[in-house]
């Protein structure tokens, strides 16, 4: 059934989820000023922002902005009620698709919480990348009996100033001594040249690979949130099955990444590495835009090659594949504006 719906609509969903205001003792006193927001519909696919600024008169002019997605997470939602929701996404990975889930949003929008969860997860709170392996993991199982042997490989990089990065590698992160490179196999495999390729036996491993990850990327920069808002993390589960009995197998490829901070970067002033990088991230965001409308629009050429991060995921993306884009976005009367960026770019693609 879930199939037979993404056919009919296109293969793009877009879900919008609103993260909850920190209750942190640290937070910024900007914590306690939110937007107006109403969850107008009884479906929650609608979303809607008021905003009321004076007139020149001086009186008050209220202004709605309404939205609506696929489906919109309120702040209350957890992250099971998110994964509900994208769990036979996941699962058709295992059926041979190649599918692609994305988090876009602003720094400090909820798209490391989404993805991966905080550090030191617990069940609750862990996020789409562990519960997705798990649940490969659970059905990998189930399809035995049906004959079927799977193996998962897991592969995590980052993309910053346009070069790939190992997140798994043993010593920090490679950047500095290796290159990797980016290559598409004639049989629609993709490869990045000496990285580390991590087979994962146990639904355990991955609680200690986005560790590692995350060290990894301590381990790079003195300010990790920093480099994190300035790069693109790009988690891949390769799921290659057989069947014993049937003589069949499958080929999926399942992509969670989450993208830089799509705040709008100022380039003015900005010099050196500075300059680079934001010119870097402002290309690569557009980018997926770009490949995401040439592909709803059927044109003959798709611009993968335009940036690291579509060349990476060509083959996941457009043709019989699947993607998703969660937009993340803070409740904050501060963020509003970019807020409101943010579901523009989504809307954008939801029409896809
Ligand atoms: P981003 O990766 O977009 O920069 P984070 O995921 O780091 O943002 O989230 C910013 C802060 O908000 C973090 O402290 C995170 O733990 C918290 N947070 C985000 N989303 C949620 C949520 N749904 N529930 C609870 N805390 C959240
Ligand atoms: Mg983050």
């Amino acid at each position: 059934l879930h199939n037979t719906i993404q056919e009919l609509k296109g293969n793009i969903r877009v879900f919008c989820r609103v993260r909850p205001v920190t209750t942190s003792k640290n937070a910024p006193r900007a914590e306690t000023t939110t937007a107006s927001m109403k969850y107008p519909d009884q479906e929650g696919r609608g979303i809607e922002f008021a905003h009321s600024t004076e007139s020149a008169t001086g009186s008050q002019i209220e202004k709605a902005y309404p939205f609506t997605f696929d489906k919109v997470f309120q702040p209350t939602s957890t992250q099971e009620d998110v994964f509900e929701e994208i769990s036979q996404l996941v699962q058709s990975a295992l059926d041979g698709y190649n599918v692609c889930i994305f988090a876009y949003g602003q720094t400090g929008s909820g798209k490391t919480h989404t993805m991966e969860g905080p550090l030191n997860a617990s069940a609750e709170t862990m996020g789409m990348i562990p519960r997705s392996v798990l649940q490969i993991y659970e059905n990998a199982k189930a399809l035995e009996s049906k004959g079927w042997t799977y193996t998962m490989e897991g592969q995590y990089v980052e993309i910053y100033n346009e070069s790939i990065n190992d997140l798994l590698g043993s010593d920090g992160l490679d950047g500095m001594s290796k290159k990797h490179e980016i290559r598409h196999g004639p049989n629609g495999k993709t490869t990045i040249t000496d990285i580390t390729t991590v087979v994962l036996t146990s639904p355990k491993k991955v609680a200690a690979l986005l560790k590692k990850a995350a060290h990894n990327r301590s381990v790079g920069s003195t300010q990790m949130n920093e480099r994190s808002s300035r790069s693109h993390c790009v988690f891949t589960l390769r799921l290659s099955g057989k069947n014993s009995i049937t003589e069949e197998s499958s080929e999926g490829v399942l992509n969670l990444i989450d993208l830089a901070g799509s705040e709008r970067l100022s380039q003015s002033g900005a010099t050196g590495d500075r300059l680079r990088e934001t010119q870097a991230i402002n290309k690569s965001l557009s980018c997926l835009g770009d490949v995401i409308y040439a592909i709803s629009n059927k044109d003959p050429h798709i611009p993968y090659r335009n940036s690291k991060l579509t060349y990476l995921l060509q083959n996941s993306l457009g043709g019989n594949s699947k993607t998703l884009m969660f937009v993340n976005i803070s409740p904050l009367m501060s963020n509003f504006s970019e807020t409101l960026c943010s579901l523009r770019f989504a809307t954008k693609v939801n029409s896809c």
